[in-house]
């Protein structure tokens, strides 16, 4: 323990940032000299386990390049283990890291510069795409191997041998902990990127796609290109086109009575009810909040001024009513049909506003109609 009362000494003096500069993983793993020895402490790592280190320490050394041999021929009967491998190079590369990794097995291990080294080896295996099954499988074996050296030395089992195996479990525990740490950490990062990139696509989608989230017409902007394309068609035929503004009436009042909730609902059956009175051809959409704009396509004043009514009426007459609320809704509608002195549809749609605006100021639940008489020709 002294080595960490050490370090968290010189912690407490000097600049806490500057020495945690010096060991980013650690800081990234909120690794400071106080969860060093709050992790000494759990697993019980007692000066008589450093001690034991000693030894264990003497056996690695005297057996090194058997161990890693041992070690290394149990990890290549492994297919997916022997890609991770490579070629002879690679392997003697790693086998010369696997040695300098159980020479330095427990050696300062209450430094930060420890845990720096343990941490990125576990980075470096999960970057490298090392399932943890196969690093946590190693390690075990790698126990296994040196437990069975230590035993040979010491002969018969004893307690001095079972004393010496529970330090080098614990040293294995506290740089497998380690490991397991990063690939955890790893996987969360991914996954709040994926979660990034999903919430981005969805945004996407959105702005690409042309319903309306709730209502399921239309949105505002295919709405218009909509308009646009089916007013120059009906300009150039000469064909009939009327648009209709509806509008729902007090509808603020029904938001602020019933909750917000309900008012999506009433929104949602309102739209409804006026798709039944369409063609698949007529143009339905959402204009603004609790606004709709219909394009009726081949359709002249007085006719659309029937499907306007036939509109209004049954919105009036359905009842509304969704998870204990109920409410009569109407709507007001304004009408304007396109006329040969239109010059674009911008003007169509002022003329169906102020119609809108008419009905409203009229009472509300009614259908206003901008005259082709009130036209001033251009
Ligand atoms: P008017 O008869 O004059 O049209 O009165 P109004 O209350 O309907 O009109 P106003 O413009 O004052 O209020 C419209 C309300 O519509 C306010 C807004 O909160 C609500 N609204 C707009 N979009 C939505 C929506 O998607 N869901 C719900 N629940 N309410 C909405
Ligand atoms: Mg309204
Ligand atoms: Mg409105």
């Amino acid at each position: 323990m002294k080595m960490a009362q050490d370090v968290l000494n010189r912690y407490q003096r000097a600049d806490k940032e500057k020495i945690m500069d010096q060991y980013p993983l650690c800081n990234l793993f909120e690794i400071t000299p106080a969860e060093i020895e709050a992790r000494y402490a759990f697993l019980a790592i007692t000066a008589e386990d450093e001690a034991n280190l000693v030894l264990l320490n003497q056996v690695i050394h005297d057996e090194l390049d058997a161990i890693v041999a041992e070690f290394y021929d149990h990890l290549l009967q492994f297919e997916e283990l022997r890609r991770f491998l490579g070629d002879r190079r690679t392997l003697e590369r790693l086998q010369t890291a696997q040695k300098q990794y159980l020479l330095s097995l427990g050696q300062h291990a209450n430094h930060l510069g420890y845990f720096e080294n343990r941490l990125r080896i576990g980075i470096t295996h999960e970057r490298i795409g090392l399932r943890q099954k196969w690093f946590l499988g190693g390690h075990c074996i790698l126990f296994e191997i040196i437990s069975r050296r230590l035993a040979k030395r010491h002969g018969k089992q004893s307690t001095e041998l079972l004393n010496q195996l529970a330090s080098l479990k614990k040293f294995f525990t506290l740089d497998a902990t380690l490991v397991v740490e990063t690939y955890y950490q790893s996987t969360m990062q991914r996954l709040e990127a994926i979660l990034q990139q999903l919430a981005e696509a969805q945004q996407h989608l959105e702005e690409v796609s042309r319903l309306d989230g709730l209502t399921q017409v239309d949105n505002r902007k295919f709405l218009m290109e909509s308009l646009e394309m089916e007013w120059h068609r009906s300009k150039r035929f000469h064909r009939p086109f009327t648009l209709l503004l509806l509008d729902l009436d007090d509808f603020k009042q029904i938001n602020d009575r019933h909750g917000h909730v309900f008012g999506d609902f009433v929104l949602k059956k309102a739209v409804q009810v006026m798709r039944k009175a369409l063609r698949p051809a007529d143009i339905i959409g959402r204009y603004g909040g609790e606004e709709f704009a219909i394009g009726l396509v081949e359709t002249d004043l007085a006719h659309a001024r029937q499907i306007a009514d036939r509109i209004r009426l049954k919105i009036a007459l359905t009842p509304f009513a969704y998870d204990n609320h109920k409410a009569s809704i109407t709507i007001s509608v304004g009408l304007a049909t396109m006329t040969p002195t239109q010059n674009q549809l911008e003007v169509l749609i002022e003329e169906a506003d102020r119609a809108l605006y008419q009905a409203k100021a009229n009472g509300r639940n009614q259908v206003c109609v901008e005259l082709p008489e009130h036209h001033s020709p251009a």
